[in-house]
């Protein structure tokens, strides 16, 4: 039994014609922005109607079938010039797993994916790293560039060339110009968003509204695989 159907037999749901709305939707028309608006702050049978509707609406749309990408996981590097502190992620260059993958590190592990029929390659990494660290400078320019993000670009390219495999980065906050120069090479892009209340983010070194404003400047791919 799936959660709908058990969640359906704790709580009645009231007859969808009590919304127009969603029945017009199940028969076949547009969402109107201003139900969508709606539907954002619905609760109680309002919002026990969005789920029947949208669970009718998968159901006819994919049947039984739950789909999947199958992926990768590529640590381009884990250094970073943030301190966030969950993160089981980010190393200091003086630690032992510290590591900033060679392009020979990354087409091996992209092989031994595509291998295992992964279609996407991830690319998780650390933000901006050269902004911190004399370490992570000496890295790039040892690889022939000076930005990370440049690396990631060259690798994502790799990655396609060589394999085929689909790049999808995670390389943290961007200009939409830096968004721009990874398009070409990336199925989609993604960025963690943790935390959008300023009370809850008082403490970090950076603010949840600078995050909202690179995600509102992303492409619609892009926010919709951040959010
Ligand atoms: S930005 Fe990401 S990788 Fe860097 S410390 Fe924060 S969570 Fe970890």
């Amino acid at each position: 039994m799936g959660f709908t159907e058990a969640f359906a037999l704790q709580v009645p749901t009231p007859p969808l014609e009590r919304d127009g709305s969603l029945q017009a939707i199940l028969d076949g028309g547009a969402l109107k922005r201003e139900d969508a608006i709606r539907f954002l702050s619905s609760s109680g049978d309002q919002a026990r109607l969005l789920w029947s509707a949208a669970a009718m609406l998968r159901d006819s749309g994919k049947g039984g079938i739950v789909s999947y990408s199958r992926k990768v996981f590529i640590p381009l590097t884990n250094l970073c010039r943030d301190s966030c502190g969950y993160c089981t992620f980010k190393k200091d260059p003086w630690e032992n797993d510290a590591l900033t993958m060679s392009p020979e590190q990354v087409i091996a592990v992209a092989e031994a994916g595509r291998k295992m029929h992964c279609t996407e390659a991830l690319f998780t990494l650390g933000e901006r790293p050269e902004q911190r660290y004399a370490e992570a400078r000496d890295a790039l320019r040892k690889l022939g560039f000076s930005t990370t993000l440049e690396y990631v670009r060259y690798a994502s390219e790799m990655v396609i060339k060589k394999t085929g495999l689909l790049p999808h980065a995670n390389p943290g906050t961007m200009t939409k110009k830096e968004m721009a120069s990874l398009r070409d090479v990336n199925a989609s892009m993604g960025l963690m968003l943790e935390n959008v209340s300023d009370r809850l983010c008082r403490r970090e070194d950076r603010t949840s509204t600078r995050r909202v404003n690179i995600r509102s400047s992303a492409s619609p791919q892009s926010r919709m695989l951040a959010s």
